[in-house]
C-alpha cells in the first residue's frame, strides 16, 4: 500500500444554510518517498484535504490511510507547513525546530535534539541563525525554519498548504531548490498544495488536479521530467499538458 492513500472520500461541512458538499470523489495515492502536488481552484477543498490526511477531521465517507494505518484521529506522525509559518516568537529558531521532538520523542536527550535540528538548519542554509528569534529573519528564512520543524521528527508525510504563496518570485524559486536539496539529503513523502502550476511540476513526482463543485480528482499527471529538471523547460512540457486539461 502507498504511504498516503485516499479512497473515494466525500465530505460536506454543516453550515447555517445546510450541508455544503465540498469533496465528492477524492482519490489519491502517494508512494513512500514521493512528492505529490495538488492543484485546484480556490475553495475546491484543498485545505480540507490536508486536514483529512492529518486526522484533524473525519470524512463523511471514504477512507484515508497513512503508512498502512486507517486515519481515525489527529496524528503526531505528520509534519505541517502553511503559507504563514507559525513560529513561536519567544523561542529561538533552534528551539522552534526542536519542538516536535519534545512531543514525539520526550526521552531524547537535548544534545541529540539539537544535533538533529542543526543538521536540518545546515541543509537549508540557516546555520548561524539558530539563536535568532523568528522576527529577526526574512519571510523566506522563516519558511525554511518551519520546513525544518515540519520534518525534524521524520513524519510519515510532510503536508504543505501553499507554503510558498506569500513569498516573492525569487525567494519562492530559492525555496523550490531548498526543497529539492532537502529531499535529496533525506527522502520523505510529501503532499504539496499549491496554486502555482510551475511549482507543482517542478517539485512533484505526480500532480493531482481537483476541480468541480463539489470537487473530485479529475486528473493525475505523472511527471516524467528528470529529477534535476531545469526551471525553464517547464512551460513547454508537463505544464502545457496540464493547462490543456484544465
Ligand atoms: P481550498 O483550500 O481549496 O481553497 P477549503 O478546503 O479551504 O478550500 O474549503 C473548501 C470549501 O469549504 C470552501 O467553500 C470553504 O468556504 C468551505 N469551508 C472550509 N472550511 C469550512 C468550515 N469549517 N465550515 C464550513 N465551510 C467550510
Ligand atoms: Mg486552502
Amino acid at each position: 500500500m502507498a504511504q498516503v492513500e485516499i479512497r473515494d472520500v466525500r465530505h460536506a461541512y454543516s453550515t447555517k444554510a445546510g450541508p455544503l458538499p465540498v469533496l465528492d470523489g477524492l482519490e489519491l495515492s502517494v508512494p513512500e518517498g514521493d512528492f505529490c502536488a495538488v492543484v485546484g481552484p480556490s475553495g475546491c477543498g484543498k485545505s480540507t484535504l490536508t486536514r483529512l490526511v492529518a486526522g484533524l477531521m473525519k470524512p463523511d465517507e471514504g477512507e484515508v490511510w497513512l503508512h498502512g494505518e486507517l486515519v481515525k484521529g489527529p496524528r503526531k506522525t505528520v509534519g505541517m507547513a502553511f503559507q504563514n509559518p507559525v513560529l513561536l516568537e519567544w523561542r529561538t529558531i533552534l528551539d522552534n525546530v526542536i519542538l516536535p521532538l519534545e512531543i514525539v520523542a520526550p526521552s531524547m536527550p537535548r544534545k541529540d535534539r539539537v544535533a538533529r535540528a542543526m543538521e536540518l538548519l545546515d541543509m537549508v542554509g540557516l546555520s548561524g541563525f539558530e539563536n535568532k528569534r523568528p522576527s529577526e529573519l526574512s519571510g523566506g528564512m522563516r519558511q525554511r525554519a518551519s520546513l525544518c520543524r515540519a520534518i525534524v521528527h521524520k513524519p510519515d508525510v510532510l503536508i504543505m498548504d501553499e507554503p510558498f504563496g506569500a513569498l516573492d518570485a525569487f525567494t519562492r524559486e530559492d525555496l523550490w531548490q531548498t526543497m529539492r536539496a532537502l529531499r535529496q539529503a533525506e527522502p520523505f513523502t510529501a503532499l504539496l498544495i499549491t496554486h502555482d502550476l510551475r511549482e507543482s511540476v517542478y517539485l512533484g513526482d505526480q500532480v493531482v488536479v481537483l476541480s468541480g463543485r463539489p470537487a473530485r480528482t479529475q486528473y493525475v499527471l505523472d511527471v516524467t521530467l528528470p529529477a534535476d529538471r531545469p526551471l525553464d523547460i517547464l512551460y513547454t512540457q508537463e505544464v502545457g499538458e496540464m493547462l490543456h486539461v484544465l
